[in-house]
Protein backbone atom coordinates (compact mmCIF):
# COMPACT_ATOMS: atom_id res chain seq x y z
CA UNK A 1 0.00 0.00 0.00
CA UNK A 2 3.03 2.33 1.14
CA UNK A 3 5.00 1.02 -2.16
CA UNK A 4 1.93 2.32 -4.36
CA UNK A 5 1.18 5.26 -2.80
CA UNK A 6 5.28 5.96 -3.33
CA UNK A 7 5.20 5.21 -6.91
CA UNK A 8 2.25 7.76 -7.24
CA UNK A 9 4.06 10.40 -5.39
CA UNK A 10 7.03 9.72 -7.95
CA UNK A 11 4.97 10.07 -10.45
CA UNK A 12 3.20 13.12 -9.92
CA UNK A 13 7.00 14.88 -9.03
CA UNK A 14 8.23 13.55 -11.87
CA UNK A 15 5.82 15.46 -13.84
CA UNK A 16 5.91 18.24 -12.10
CA UNK A 17 7.45 21.63 -13.86
CA UNK A 18 8.28 25.11 -13.02
CA UNK A 19 4.96 26.02 -14.98
CA UNK A 20 3.31 23.74 -11.90
CA UNK A 21 4.87 25.21 -9.24
CA UNK A 22 3.80 28.30 -10.54
CA UNK A 23 0.01 26.78 -10.52
CA UNK A 24 0.31 25.77 -6.97
CA UNK A 25 1.47 29.09 -6.02
CA UNK A 26 -1.32 30.89 -8.01
CA UNK A 27 -4.31 28.19 -6.81
CA UNK A 28 -2.56 29.01 -2.86
CA UNK A 29 -2.99 33.10 -3.27
CA UNK A 30 -6.68 33.02 -4.29
CA UNK A 31 -7.15 30.83 -1.71
CA UNK A 32 -5.48 32.81 1.12
CA UNK A 33 -6.74 35.89 -0.63
CA UNK A 34 -10.04 34.39 -0.29
CA UNK A 35 -9.53 33.33 3.35
CA UNK A 36 -8.10 36.67 3.94
CA UNK A 37 -10.84 38.74 2.73
CA UNK A 38 -13.39 36.64 4.05
CA UNK A 39 -11.51 36.69 8.03
CA UNK A 40 -13.74 38.07 10.49
CA UNK A 41 -16.80 37.35 8.53
CA UNK A 42 -19.57 34.46 9.84
CA UNK A 43 -18.49 33.15 5.83
CA UNK A 44 -15.42 31.93 6.97
CA UNK A 45 -17.21 29.75 9.67
CA UNK A 46 -19.93 28.57 7.17
CA UNK A 47 -16.95 28.13 4.81
CA UNK A 48 -15.63 25.73 6.86
CA UNK A 49 -19.01 23.58 7.49
CA UNK A 50 -19.48 23.91 3.38
CA UNK A 51 -16.12 22.66 2.61
CA UNK A 52 -16.50 19.64 5.03
CA UNK A 53 -19.73 18.83 3.29
CA UNK A 54 -18.17 18.85 -0.27
CA UNK A 55 -15.15 16.37 1.13
CA UNK A 56 -17.81 14.14 3.05
CA UNK A 57 -20.59 14.02 0.28
CA UNK A 58 -17.59 13.71 -2.84
CA UNK A 59 -16.45 10.39 -0.46
CA UNK A 60 -19.40 8.86 -0.46
CA UNK A 61 -20.27 9.20 -3.78
CA UNK A 62 -16.79 7.44 -4.67
CA UNK A 63 -18.67 4.35 -2.86
CA UNK A 64 -19.34 1.81 -6.02
CA UNK A 65 -20.71 -0.47 -3.02
CA UNK A 66 -23.67 2.08 -2.20
CA UNK A 67 -24.93 2.49 -5.99
CA UNK A 68 -28.42 4.13 -4.21
CA UNK A 69 -26.94 6.80 -1.92
CA UNK A 70 -23.57 7.42 -4.51
CA UNK A 71 -26.28 8.35 -6.84
CA UNK A 72 -28.40 11.19 -4.49
CA UNK A 73 -25.24 12.38 -2.98
CA UNK A 74 -23.72 13.45 -6.88
CA UNK A 75 -27.07 14.47 -7.89
CA UNK A 76 -27.23 16.74 -4.51
CA UNK A 77 -23.81 18.46 -5.01
CA UNK A 78 -24.47 20.55 -8.13
CA UNK A 79 -27.16 21.49 -6.25
CA UNK A 80 -25.26 22.45 -3.08
CA UNK A 81 -23.31 24.46 -5.32
CA UNK A 82 -25.74 26.62 -6.91
CA UNK A 83 -27.38 27.12 -3.09
CA UNK A 84 -24.48 28.83 -1.76
CA UNK A 85 -24.12 32.14 -3.50
CA UNK A 86 -27.68 32.43 -2.56
CA UNK A 87 -26.67 31.60 1.03
CA UNK A 88 -23.59 33.57 1.56
CA UNK A 89 -25.81 36.60 -0.47
CA UNK A 90 -25.03 39.17 2.39
CA UNK A 91 -21.23 37.83 2.96
CA UNK A 92 -20.46 37.88 -0.77
CA UNK A 93 -21.43 41.17 -0.94
CA UNK A 94 -19.32 42.36 2.24
CA UNK A 95 -16.32 40.76 0.20
CA UNK A 96 -16.78 42.97 -2.85
CA UNK A 97 -17.84 46.23 -0.42
CA UNK A 98 -14.07 44.99 1.07
CA UNK A 99 -12.22 45.08 -2.29
CA UNK A 100 -14.30 47.74 -3.71
CA UNK A 101 -13.07 49.69 -0.45
CA UNK A 102 -9.41 48.85 -0.64
CA UNK A 103 -9.11 50.83 -4.31
CA UNK A 104 -10.63 53.69 -2.53
CA UNK A 105 -8.33 53.61 0.21
CA UNK A 106 -5.49 53.51 -1.86
CA UNK A 107 -6.95 56.34 -3.99
CA UNK A 108 -7.94 59.26 -1.21
CA UNK A 109 -7.35 57.69 2.00
CA UNK A 110 -9.91 57.34 4.46
CA UNK A 111 -9.19 59.35 7.50
CA UNK A 112 -8.91 63.19 8.17
CA UNK A 113 -6.71 64.83 11.31
CA UNK A 114 -10.11 65.84 12.19
CA UNK A 115 -10.41 62.35 13.95
CA UNK A 116 -8.31 63.46 16.49
CA UNK A 117 -10.08 66.23 17.88
CA UNK A 118 -12.95 64.33 18.00
CA UNK A 119 -11.50 61.40 19.84
CA UNK A 120 -10.31 63.52 22.26
CA UNK A 121 -13.98 65.15 22.54
CA UNK A 122 -15.41 61.67 22.92
CA UNK A 123 -13.40 60.64 25.85
CA UNK A 124 -14.20 63.64 27.38
CA UNK A 125 -17.69 62.98 27.29
CA UNK A 126 -17.81 59.59 28.40
CA UNK A 127 -15.70 60.38 31.64
CA UNK A 128 -18.19 62.71 32.73
CA UNK A 129 -20.88 59.96 31.45
CA UNK A 130 -18.90 57.69 33.14
CA UNK A 131 -18.94 59.81 36.48
CA UNK A 132 -22.28 60.49 36.61
CA UNK A 133 -23.56 56.95 35.51
CA UNK A 134 -25.95 57.82 32.85
CA UNK A 135 -24.71 55.26 30.77
CA UNK A 136 -24.15 55.81 27.21
CA UNK A 137 -23.34 54.15 23.34
CA UNK A 138 -20.97 55.76 20.76
CA UNK A 139 -20.39 53.97 17.56
CA UNK A 140 -17.48 55.66 15.20
CA UNK A 141 -18.37 54.53 11.66
CA UNK A 142 -14.76 53.54 9.81
CA UNK A 143 -15.00 52.13 6.53
CA UNK A 144 -18.23 50.35 6.19
CA UNK A 145 -21.06 52.52 5.69
CA UNK A 146 -23.35 52.76 8.67
CA UNK A 147 -26.21 54.57 7.13
CA UNK A 148 -28.65 51.56 7.13
CA UNK A 149 -28.48 51.76 11.52
CA UNK A 150 -28.51 55.66 11.50
CA UNK A 151 -31.77 55.45 9.74
CA UNK A 152 -33.44 53.69 12.93
CA UNK A 153 -32.53 56.72 14.72
CA UNK A 154 -33.11 60.34 14.91
CA UNK A 155 -30.49 62.43 11.90
CA UNK A 156 -29.25 65.12 13.94
CA UNK A 157 -25.75 65.80 11.91
CA UNK A 158 -24.27 68.07 14.72
CA UNK A 159 -20.66 68.83 15.84
CA UNK A 160 -18.96 66.31 18.06
CA UNK A 161 -18.99 68.39 21.15
CA UNK A 162 -18.90 66.39 24.81
CA UNK A 163 -21.77 68.82 25.42
CA UNK A 164 -23.77 67.54 23.11
CA UNK A 165 -22.93 64.12 23.62
CA UNK A 166 -23.52 64.47 27.55
CA UNK A 167 -27.10 66.17 26.88
CA UNK A 168 -28.15 63.18 24.53
CA UNK A 169 -27.54 60.58 26.99
CA UNK A 170 -28.88 62.48 29.80
CA UNK A 171 -31.90 60.17 31.44
CA UNK A 172 -35.29 60.14 30.66
CA UNK A 173 -34.17 62.63 27.50
CA UNK A 174 -36.16 61.45 23.66
CA UNK A 175 -32.69 60.48 22.26
CA UNK A 176 -30.89 58.93 25.46
CA UNK A 177 -32.09 55.71 24.68
CA UNK A 178 -30.41 54.05 21.64
CA UNK A 179 -26.57 54.68 20.12
CA UNK A 180 -25.28 57.55 18.83
CA UNK A 181 -23.65 57.31 15.52
CA UNK A 182 -20.75 59.26 14.62
CA UNK A 183 -19.96 59.70 10.62
CA UNK A 184 -18.49 61.78 8.61
CA UNK A 185 -16.71 63.95 11.33
CA UNK A 186 -20.14 64.39 13.00
CA UNK A 187 -22.87 63.37 15.07
CA UNK A 188 -24.60 61.66 12.15
CA UNK A 189 -27.54 60.60 14.82
CA UNK A 190 -28.90 59.38 18.07
CA UNK A 191 -31.02 56.65 19.21
CA UNK A 192 -30.35 54.16 16.75
CA UNK A 193 -31.31 50.96 17.25
CA UNK A 194 -27.80 48.27 16.74
CA UNK A 195 -27.85 44.60 16.05
CA UNK A 196 -27.66 42.65 19.40
CA UNK A 197 -24.61 40.34 19.40
CA UNK A 198 -25.81 36.79 18.99
CA UNK A 199 -22.55 35.12 19.42
CA UNK A 200 -22.65 33.50 23.04
CA UNK A 201 -19.32 35.28 24.29
CA UNK A 202 -21.46 37.11 26.77
CA UNK A 203 -23.30 34.50 27.95
CA UNK A 204 -19.82 32.62 29.09
CA UNK A 205 -18.79 35.04 31.20
CA UNK A 206 -18.95 34.42 34.64
CA UNK A 207 -20.37 37.70 35.51
CA UNK A 208 -23.82 38.34 33.80
CA UNK A 209 -23.68 41.84 34.28
CA UNK A 210 -23.98 42.25 30.42
CA UNK A 211 -27.41 43.57 29.31
CA UNK A 212 -28.65 44.61 25.64
CA UNK A 213 -26.26 48.02 25.68
CA UNK A 214 -23.49 45.66 25.32
CA UNK A 215 -24.57 43.15 22.98
CA UNK A 216 -25.69 45.87 21.16
CA UNK A 217 -21.96 47.83 21.05
CA UNK A 218 -20.48 43.81 20.07
CA UNK A 219 -23.13 43.62 17.34
CA UNK A 220 -22.35 46.23 15.35
CA UNK A 221 -18.57 45.36 15.93
CA UNK A 222 -19.51 41.82 14.49
CA UNK A 223 -21.31 43.33 11.56
CA UNK A 224 -19.06 45.83 10.40
CA UNK A 225 -15.51 47.36 11.08
CA UNK A 226 -17.08 50.28 13.48
CA UNK A 227 -15.85 50.94 16.97
CA UNK A 228 -18.18 51.21 19.96
CA UNK A 229 -17.57 52.93 23.01
CA UNK A 230 -20.30 51.40 25.83
CA UNK A 231 -20.41 53.21 29.26
CA UNK A 232 -22.65 51.20 31.36
CA UNK A 233 -24.71 52.47 33.57
CA UNK A 234 -24.81 50.32 36.20
CA UNK A 235 -21.59 50.59 36.70
CA UNK A 236 -19.67 53.54 34.78
CA UNK A 237 -17.27 50.75 33.31
CA UNK A 238 -16.13 51.88 30.07
CA UNK A 239 -15.97 48.96 27.37
CA UNK A 240 -14.55 48.88 23.51
CA UNK A 241 -16.05 46.30 20.89
CA UNK A 242 -14.38 46.19 17.82
CA UNK A 243 -13.99 43.63 15.30
CA UNK A 244 -16.17 41.31 16.58
CA UNK A 245 -14.69 41.52 20.36
CA UNK A 246 -15.56 43.32 23.26
CA UNK A 247 -12.69 44.65 25.22
CA UNK A 248 -14.48 45.22 28.73
CA UNK A 249 -12.86 47.90 31.73
CA UNK A 250 -11.15 50.29 28.92
CA UNK A 251 -9.22 52.74 31.63
CA UNK A 252 -10.29 56.09 30.77
CA UNK A 253 -6.77 57.23 30.22
CA UNK A 254 -6.28 54.64 27.40
CA UNK A 255 -9.37 55.87 25.88
CA UNK A 256 -7.63 58.25 23.54
CA UNK A 257 -4.61 56.25 22.32
CA UNK A 258 -7.07 53.21 22.14
CA UNK A 259 -9.44 54.94 19.82
CA UNK A 260 -6.50 57.20 17.96
CA UNK A 261 -5.10 53.68 17.02
CA UNK A 262 -8.23 52.84 14.87
CA UNK A 263 -7.67 56.17 13.02
CA UNK A 264 -4.19 56.11 12.05
CA UNK A 265 -3.39 58.44 9.61
CA UNK A 266 -0.98 56.31 8.05
CA UNK A 267 -3.55 53.13 7.63
CA UNK A 268 -4.37 54.79 4.85
CA UNK A 269 -1.31 54.68 3.10
CA UNK A 270 -0.88 50.74 3.75
CA UNK A 271 -1.40 48.79 0.71
CA UNK A 272 -2.69 45.78 0.21
CA UNK A 273 0.60 44.60 -0.42
CA UNK A 274 1.84 45.80 2.91
CA UNK A 275 -0.78 44.48 4.85
CA UNK A 276 -0.34 41.13 3.20
CA UNK A 277 3.40 41.10 4.09
CA UNK A 278 2.29 42.04 7.74
CA UNK A 279 0.23 39.26 8.11
CA UNK A 280 2.58 36.52 6.52
CA UNK A 281 5.13 38.30 9.45
CA UNK A 282 2.55 37.39 12.00
CA UNK A 283 2.25 33.64 10.57
CA UNK A 284 5.99 33.10 10.90
CA UNK A 285 6.41 34.87 14.18
P1 LIG B 1 -25.51 48.95 31.56
O1 LIG B 1 -24.24 48.42 32.18
O2 LIG B 1 -25.42 50.34 31.11
O3 LIG B 1 -26.76 48.64 32.36
P2 LIG B 1 -26.23 46.72 29.94
O4 LIG B 1 -25.30 46.09 28.93
O5 LIG B 1 -26.56 46.03 31.22
O6 LIG B 1 -25.65 48.15 30.19
P3 LIG B 1 -29.00 47.26 29.59
O7 LIG B 1 -29.08 47.57 31.04
O8 LIG B 1 -29.83 46.17 29.02
O9 LIG B 1 -27.52 46.99 29.12
O10 LIG B 1 -29.17 48.61 28.79
C1 LIG B 1 -30.33 48.95 28.16
C2 LIG B 1 -30.04 50.10 27.29
O11 LIG B 1 -29.25 49.70 26.20
C3 LIG B 1 -31.30 50.63 26.69
O12 LIG B 1 -31.84 51.63 27.52
C4 LIG B 1 -30.84 51.18 25.37
O13 LIG B 1 -30.44 52.54 25.51
C5 LIG B 1 -29.64 50.39 25.06
N1 LIG B 1 -29.96 49.40 24.03
C6 LIG B 1 -30.62 48.26 24.17
N2 LIG B 1 -30.75 47.59 23.02
C7 LIG B 1 -30.15 48.36 22.09
C8 LIG B 1 -29.94 48.22 20.68
N3 LIG B 1 -30.38 47.18 20.01
N4 LIG B 1 -29.27 49.20 20.05
C9 LIG B 1 -28.82 50.27 20.73
N5 LIG B 1 -28.98 50.44 22.04
C10 LIG B 1 -29.64 49.51 22.72
MG1 LIG C 1 -27.99 46.79 32.64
Amino acid sequence: MTNILWNYLLFVFQRANWLSVIDILLVATVVFLVLYLLRDTKALVLLRGVLFLIVIISLLSSLRVLPASSWLVSNTLPTLLLAIPVIFAPEIRRVLERIGRTGSILAHGQYSSEMDRIIQQVVRAARRIAERKYGGLIVFSRLDSLQAYIDTGVILKAEVTPETLIQIFYPKTPLHDGAVILANEVIAAAGCVLPLSASGVLEESPERSMGLRHRAALGIAEETDAVAVVISEETGIVSLAYEGKLDKYVPLDELQAKLAGFFLPEEDHRSLLSRLVTLFQGFVE
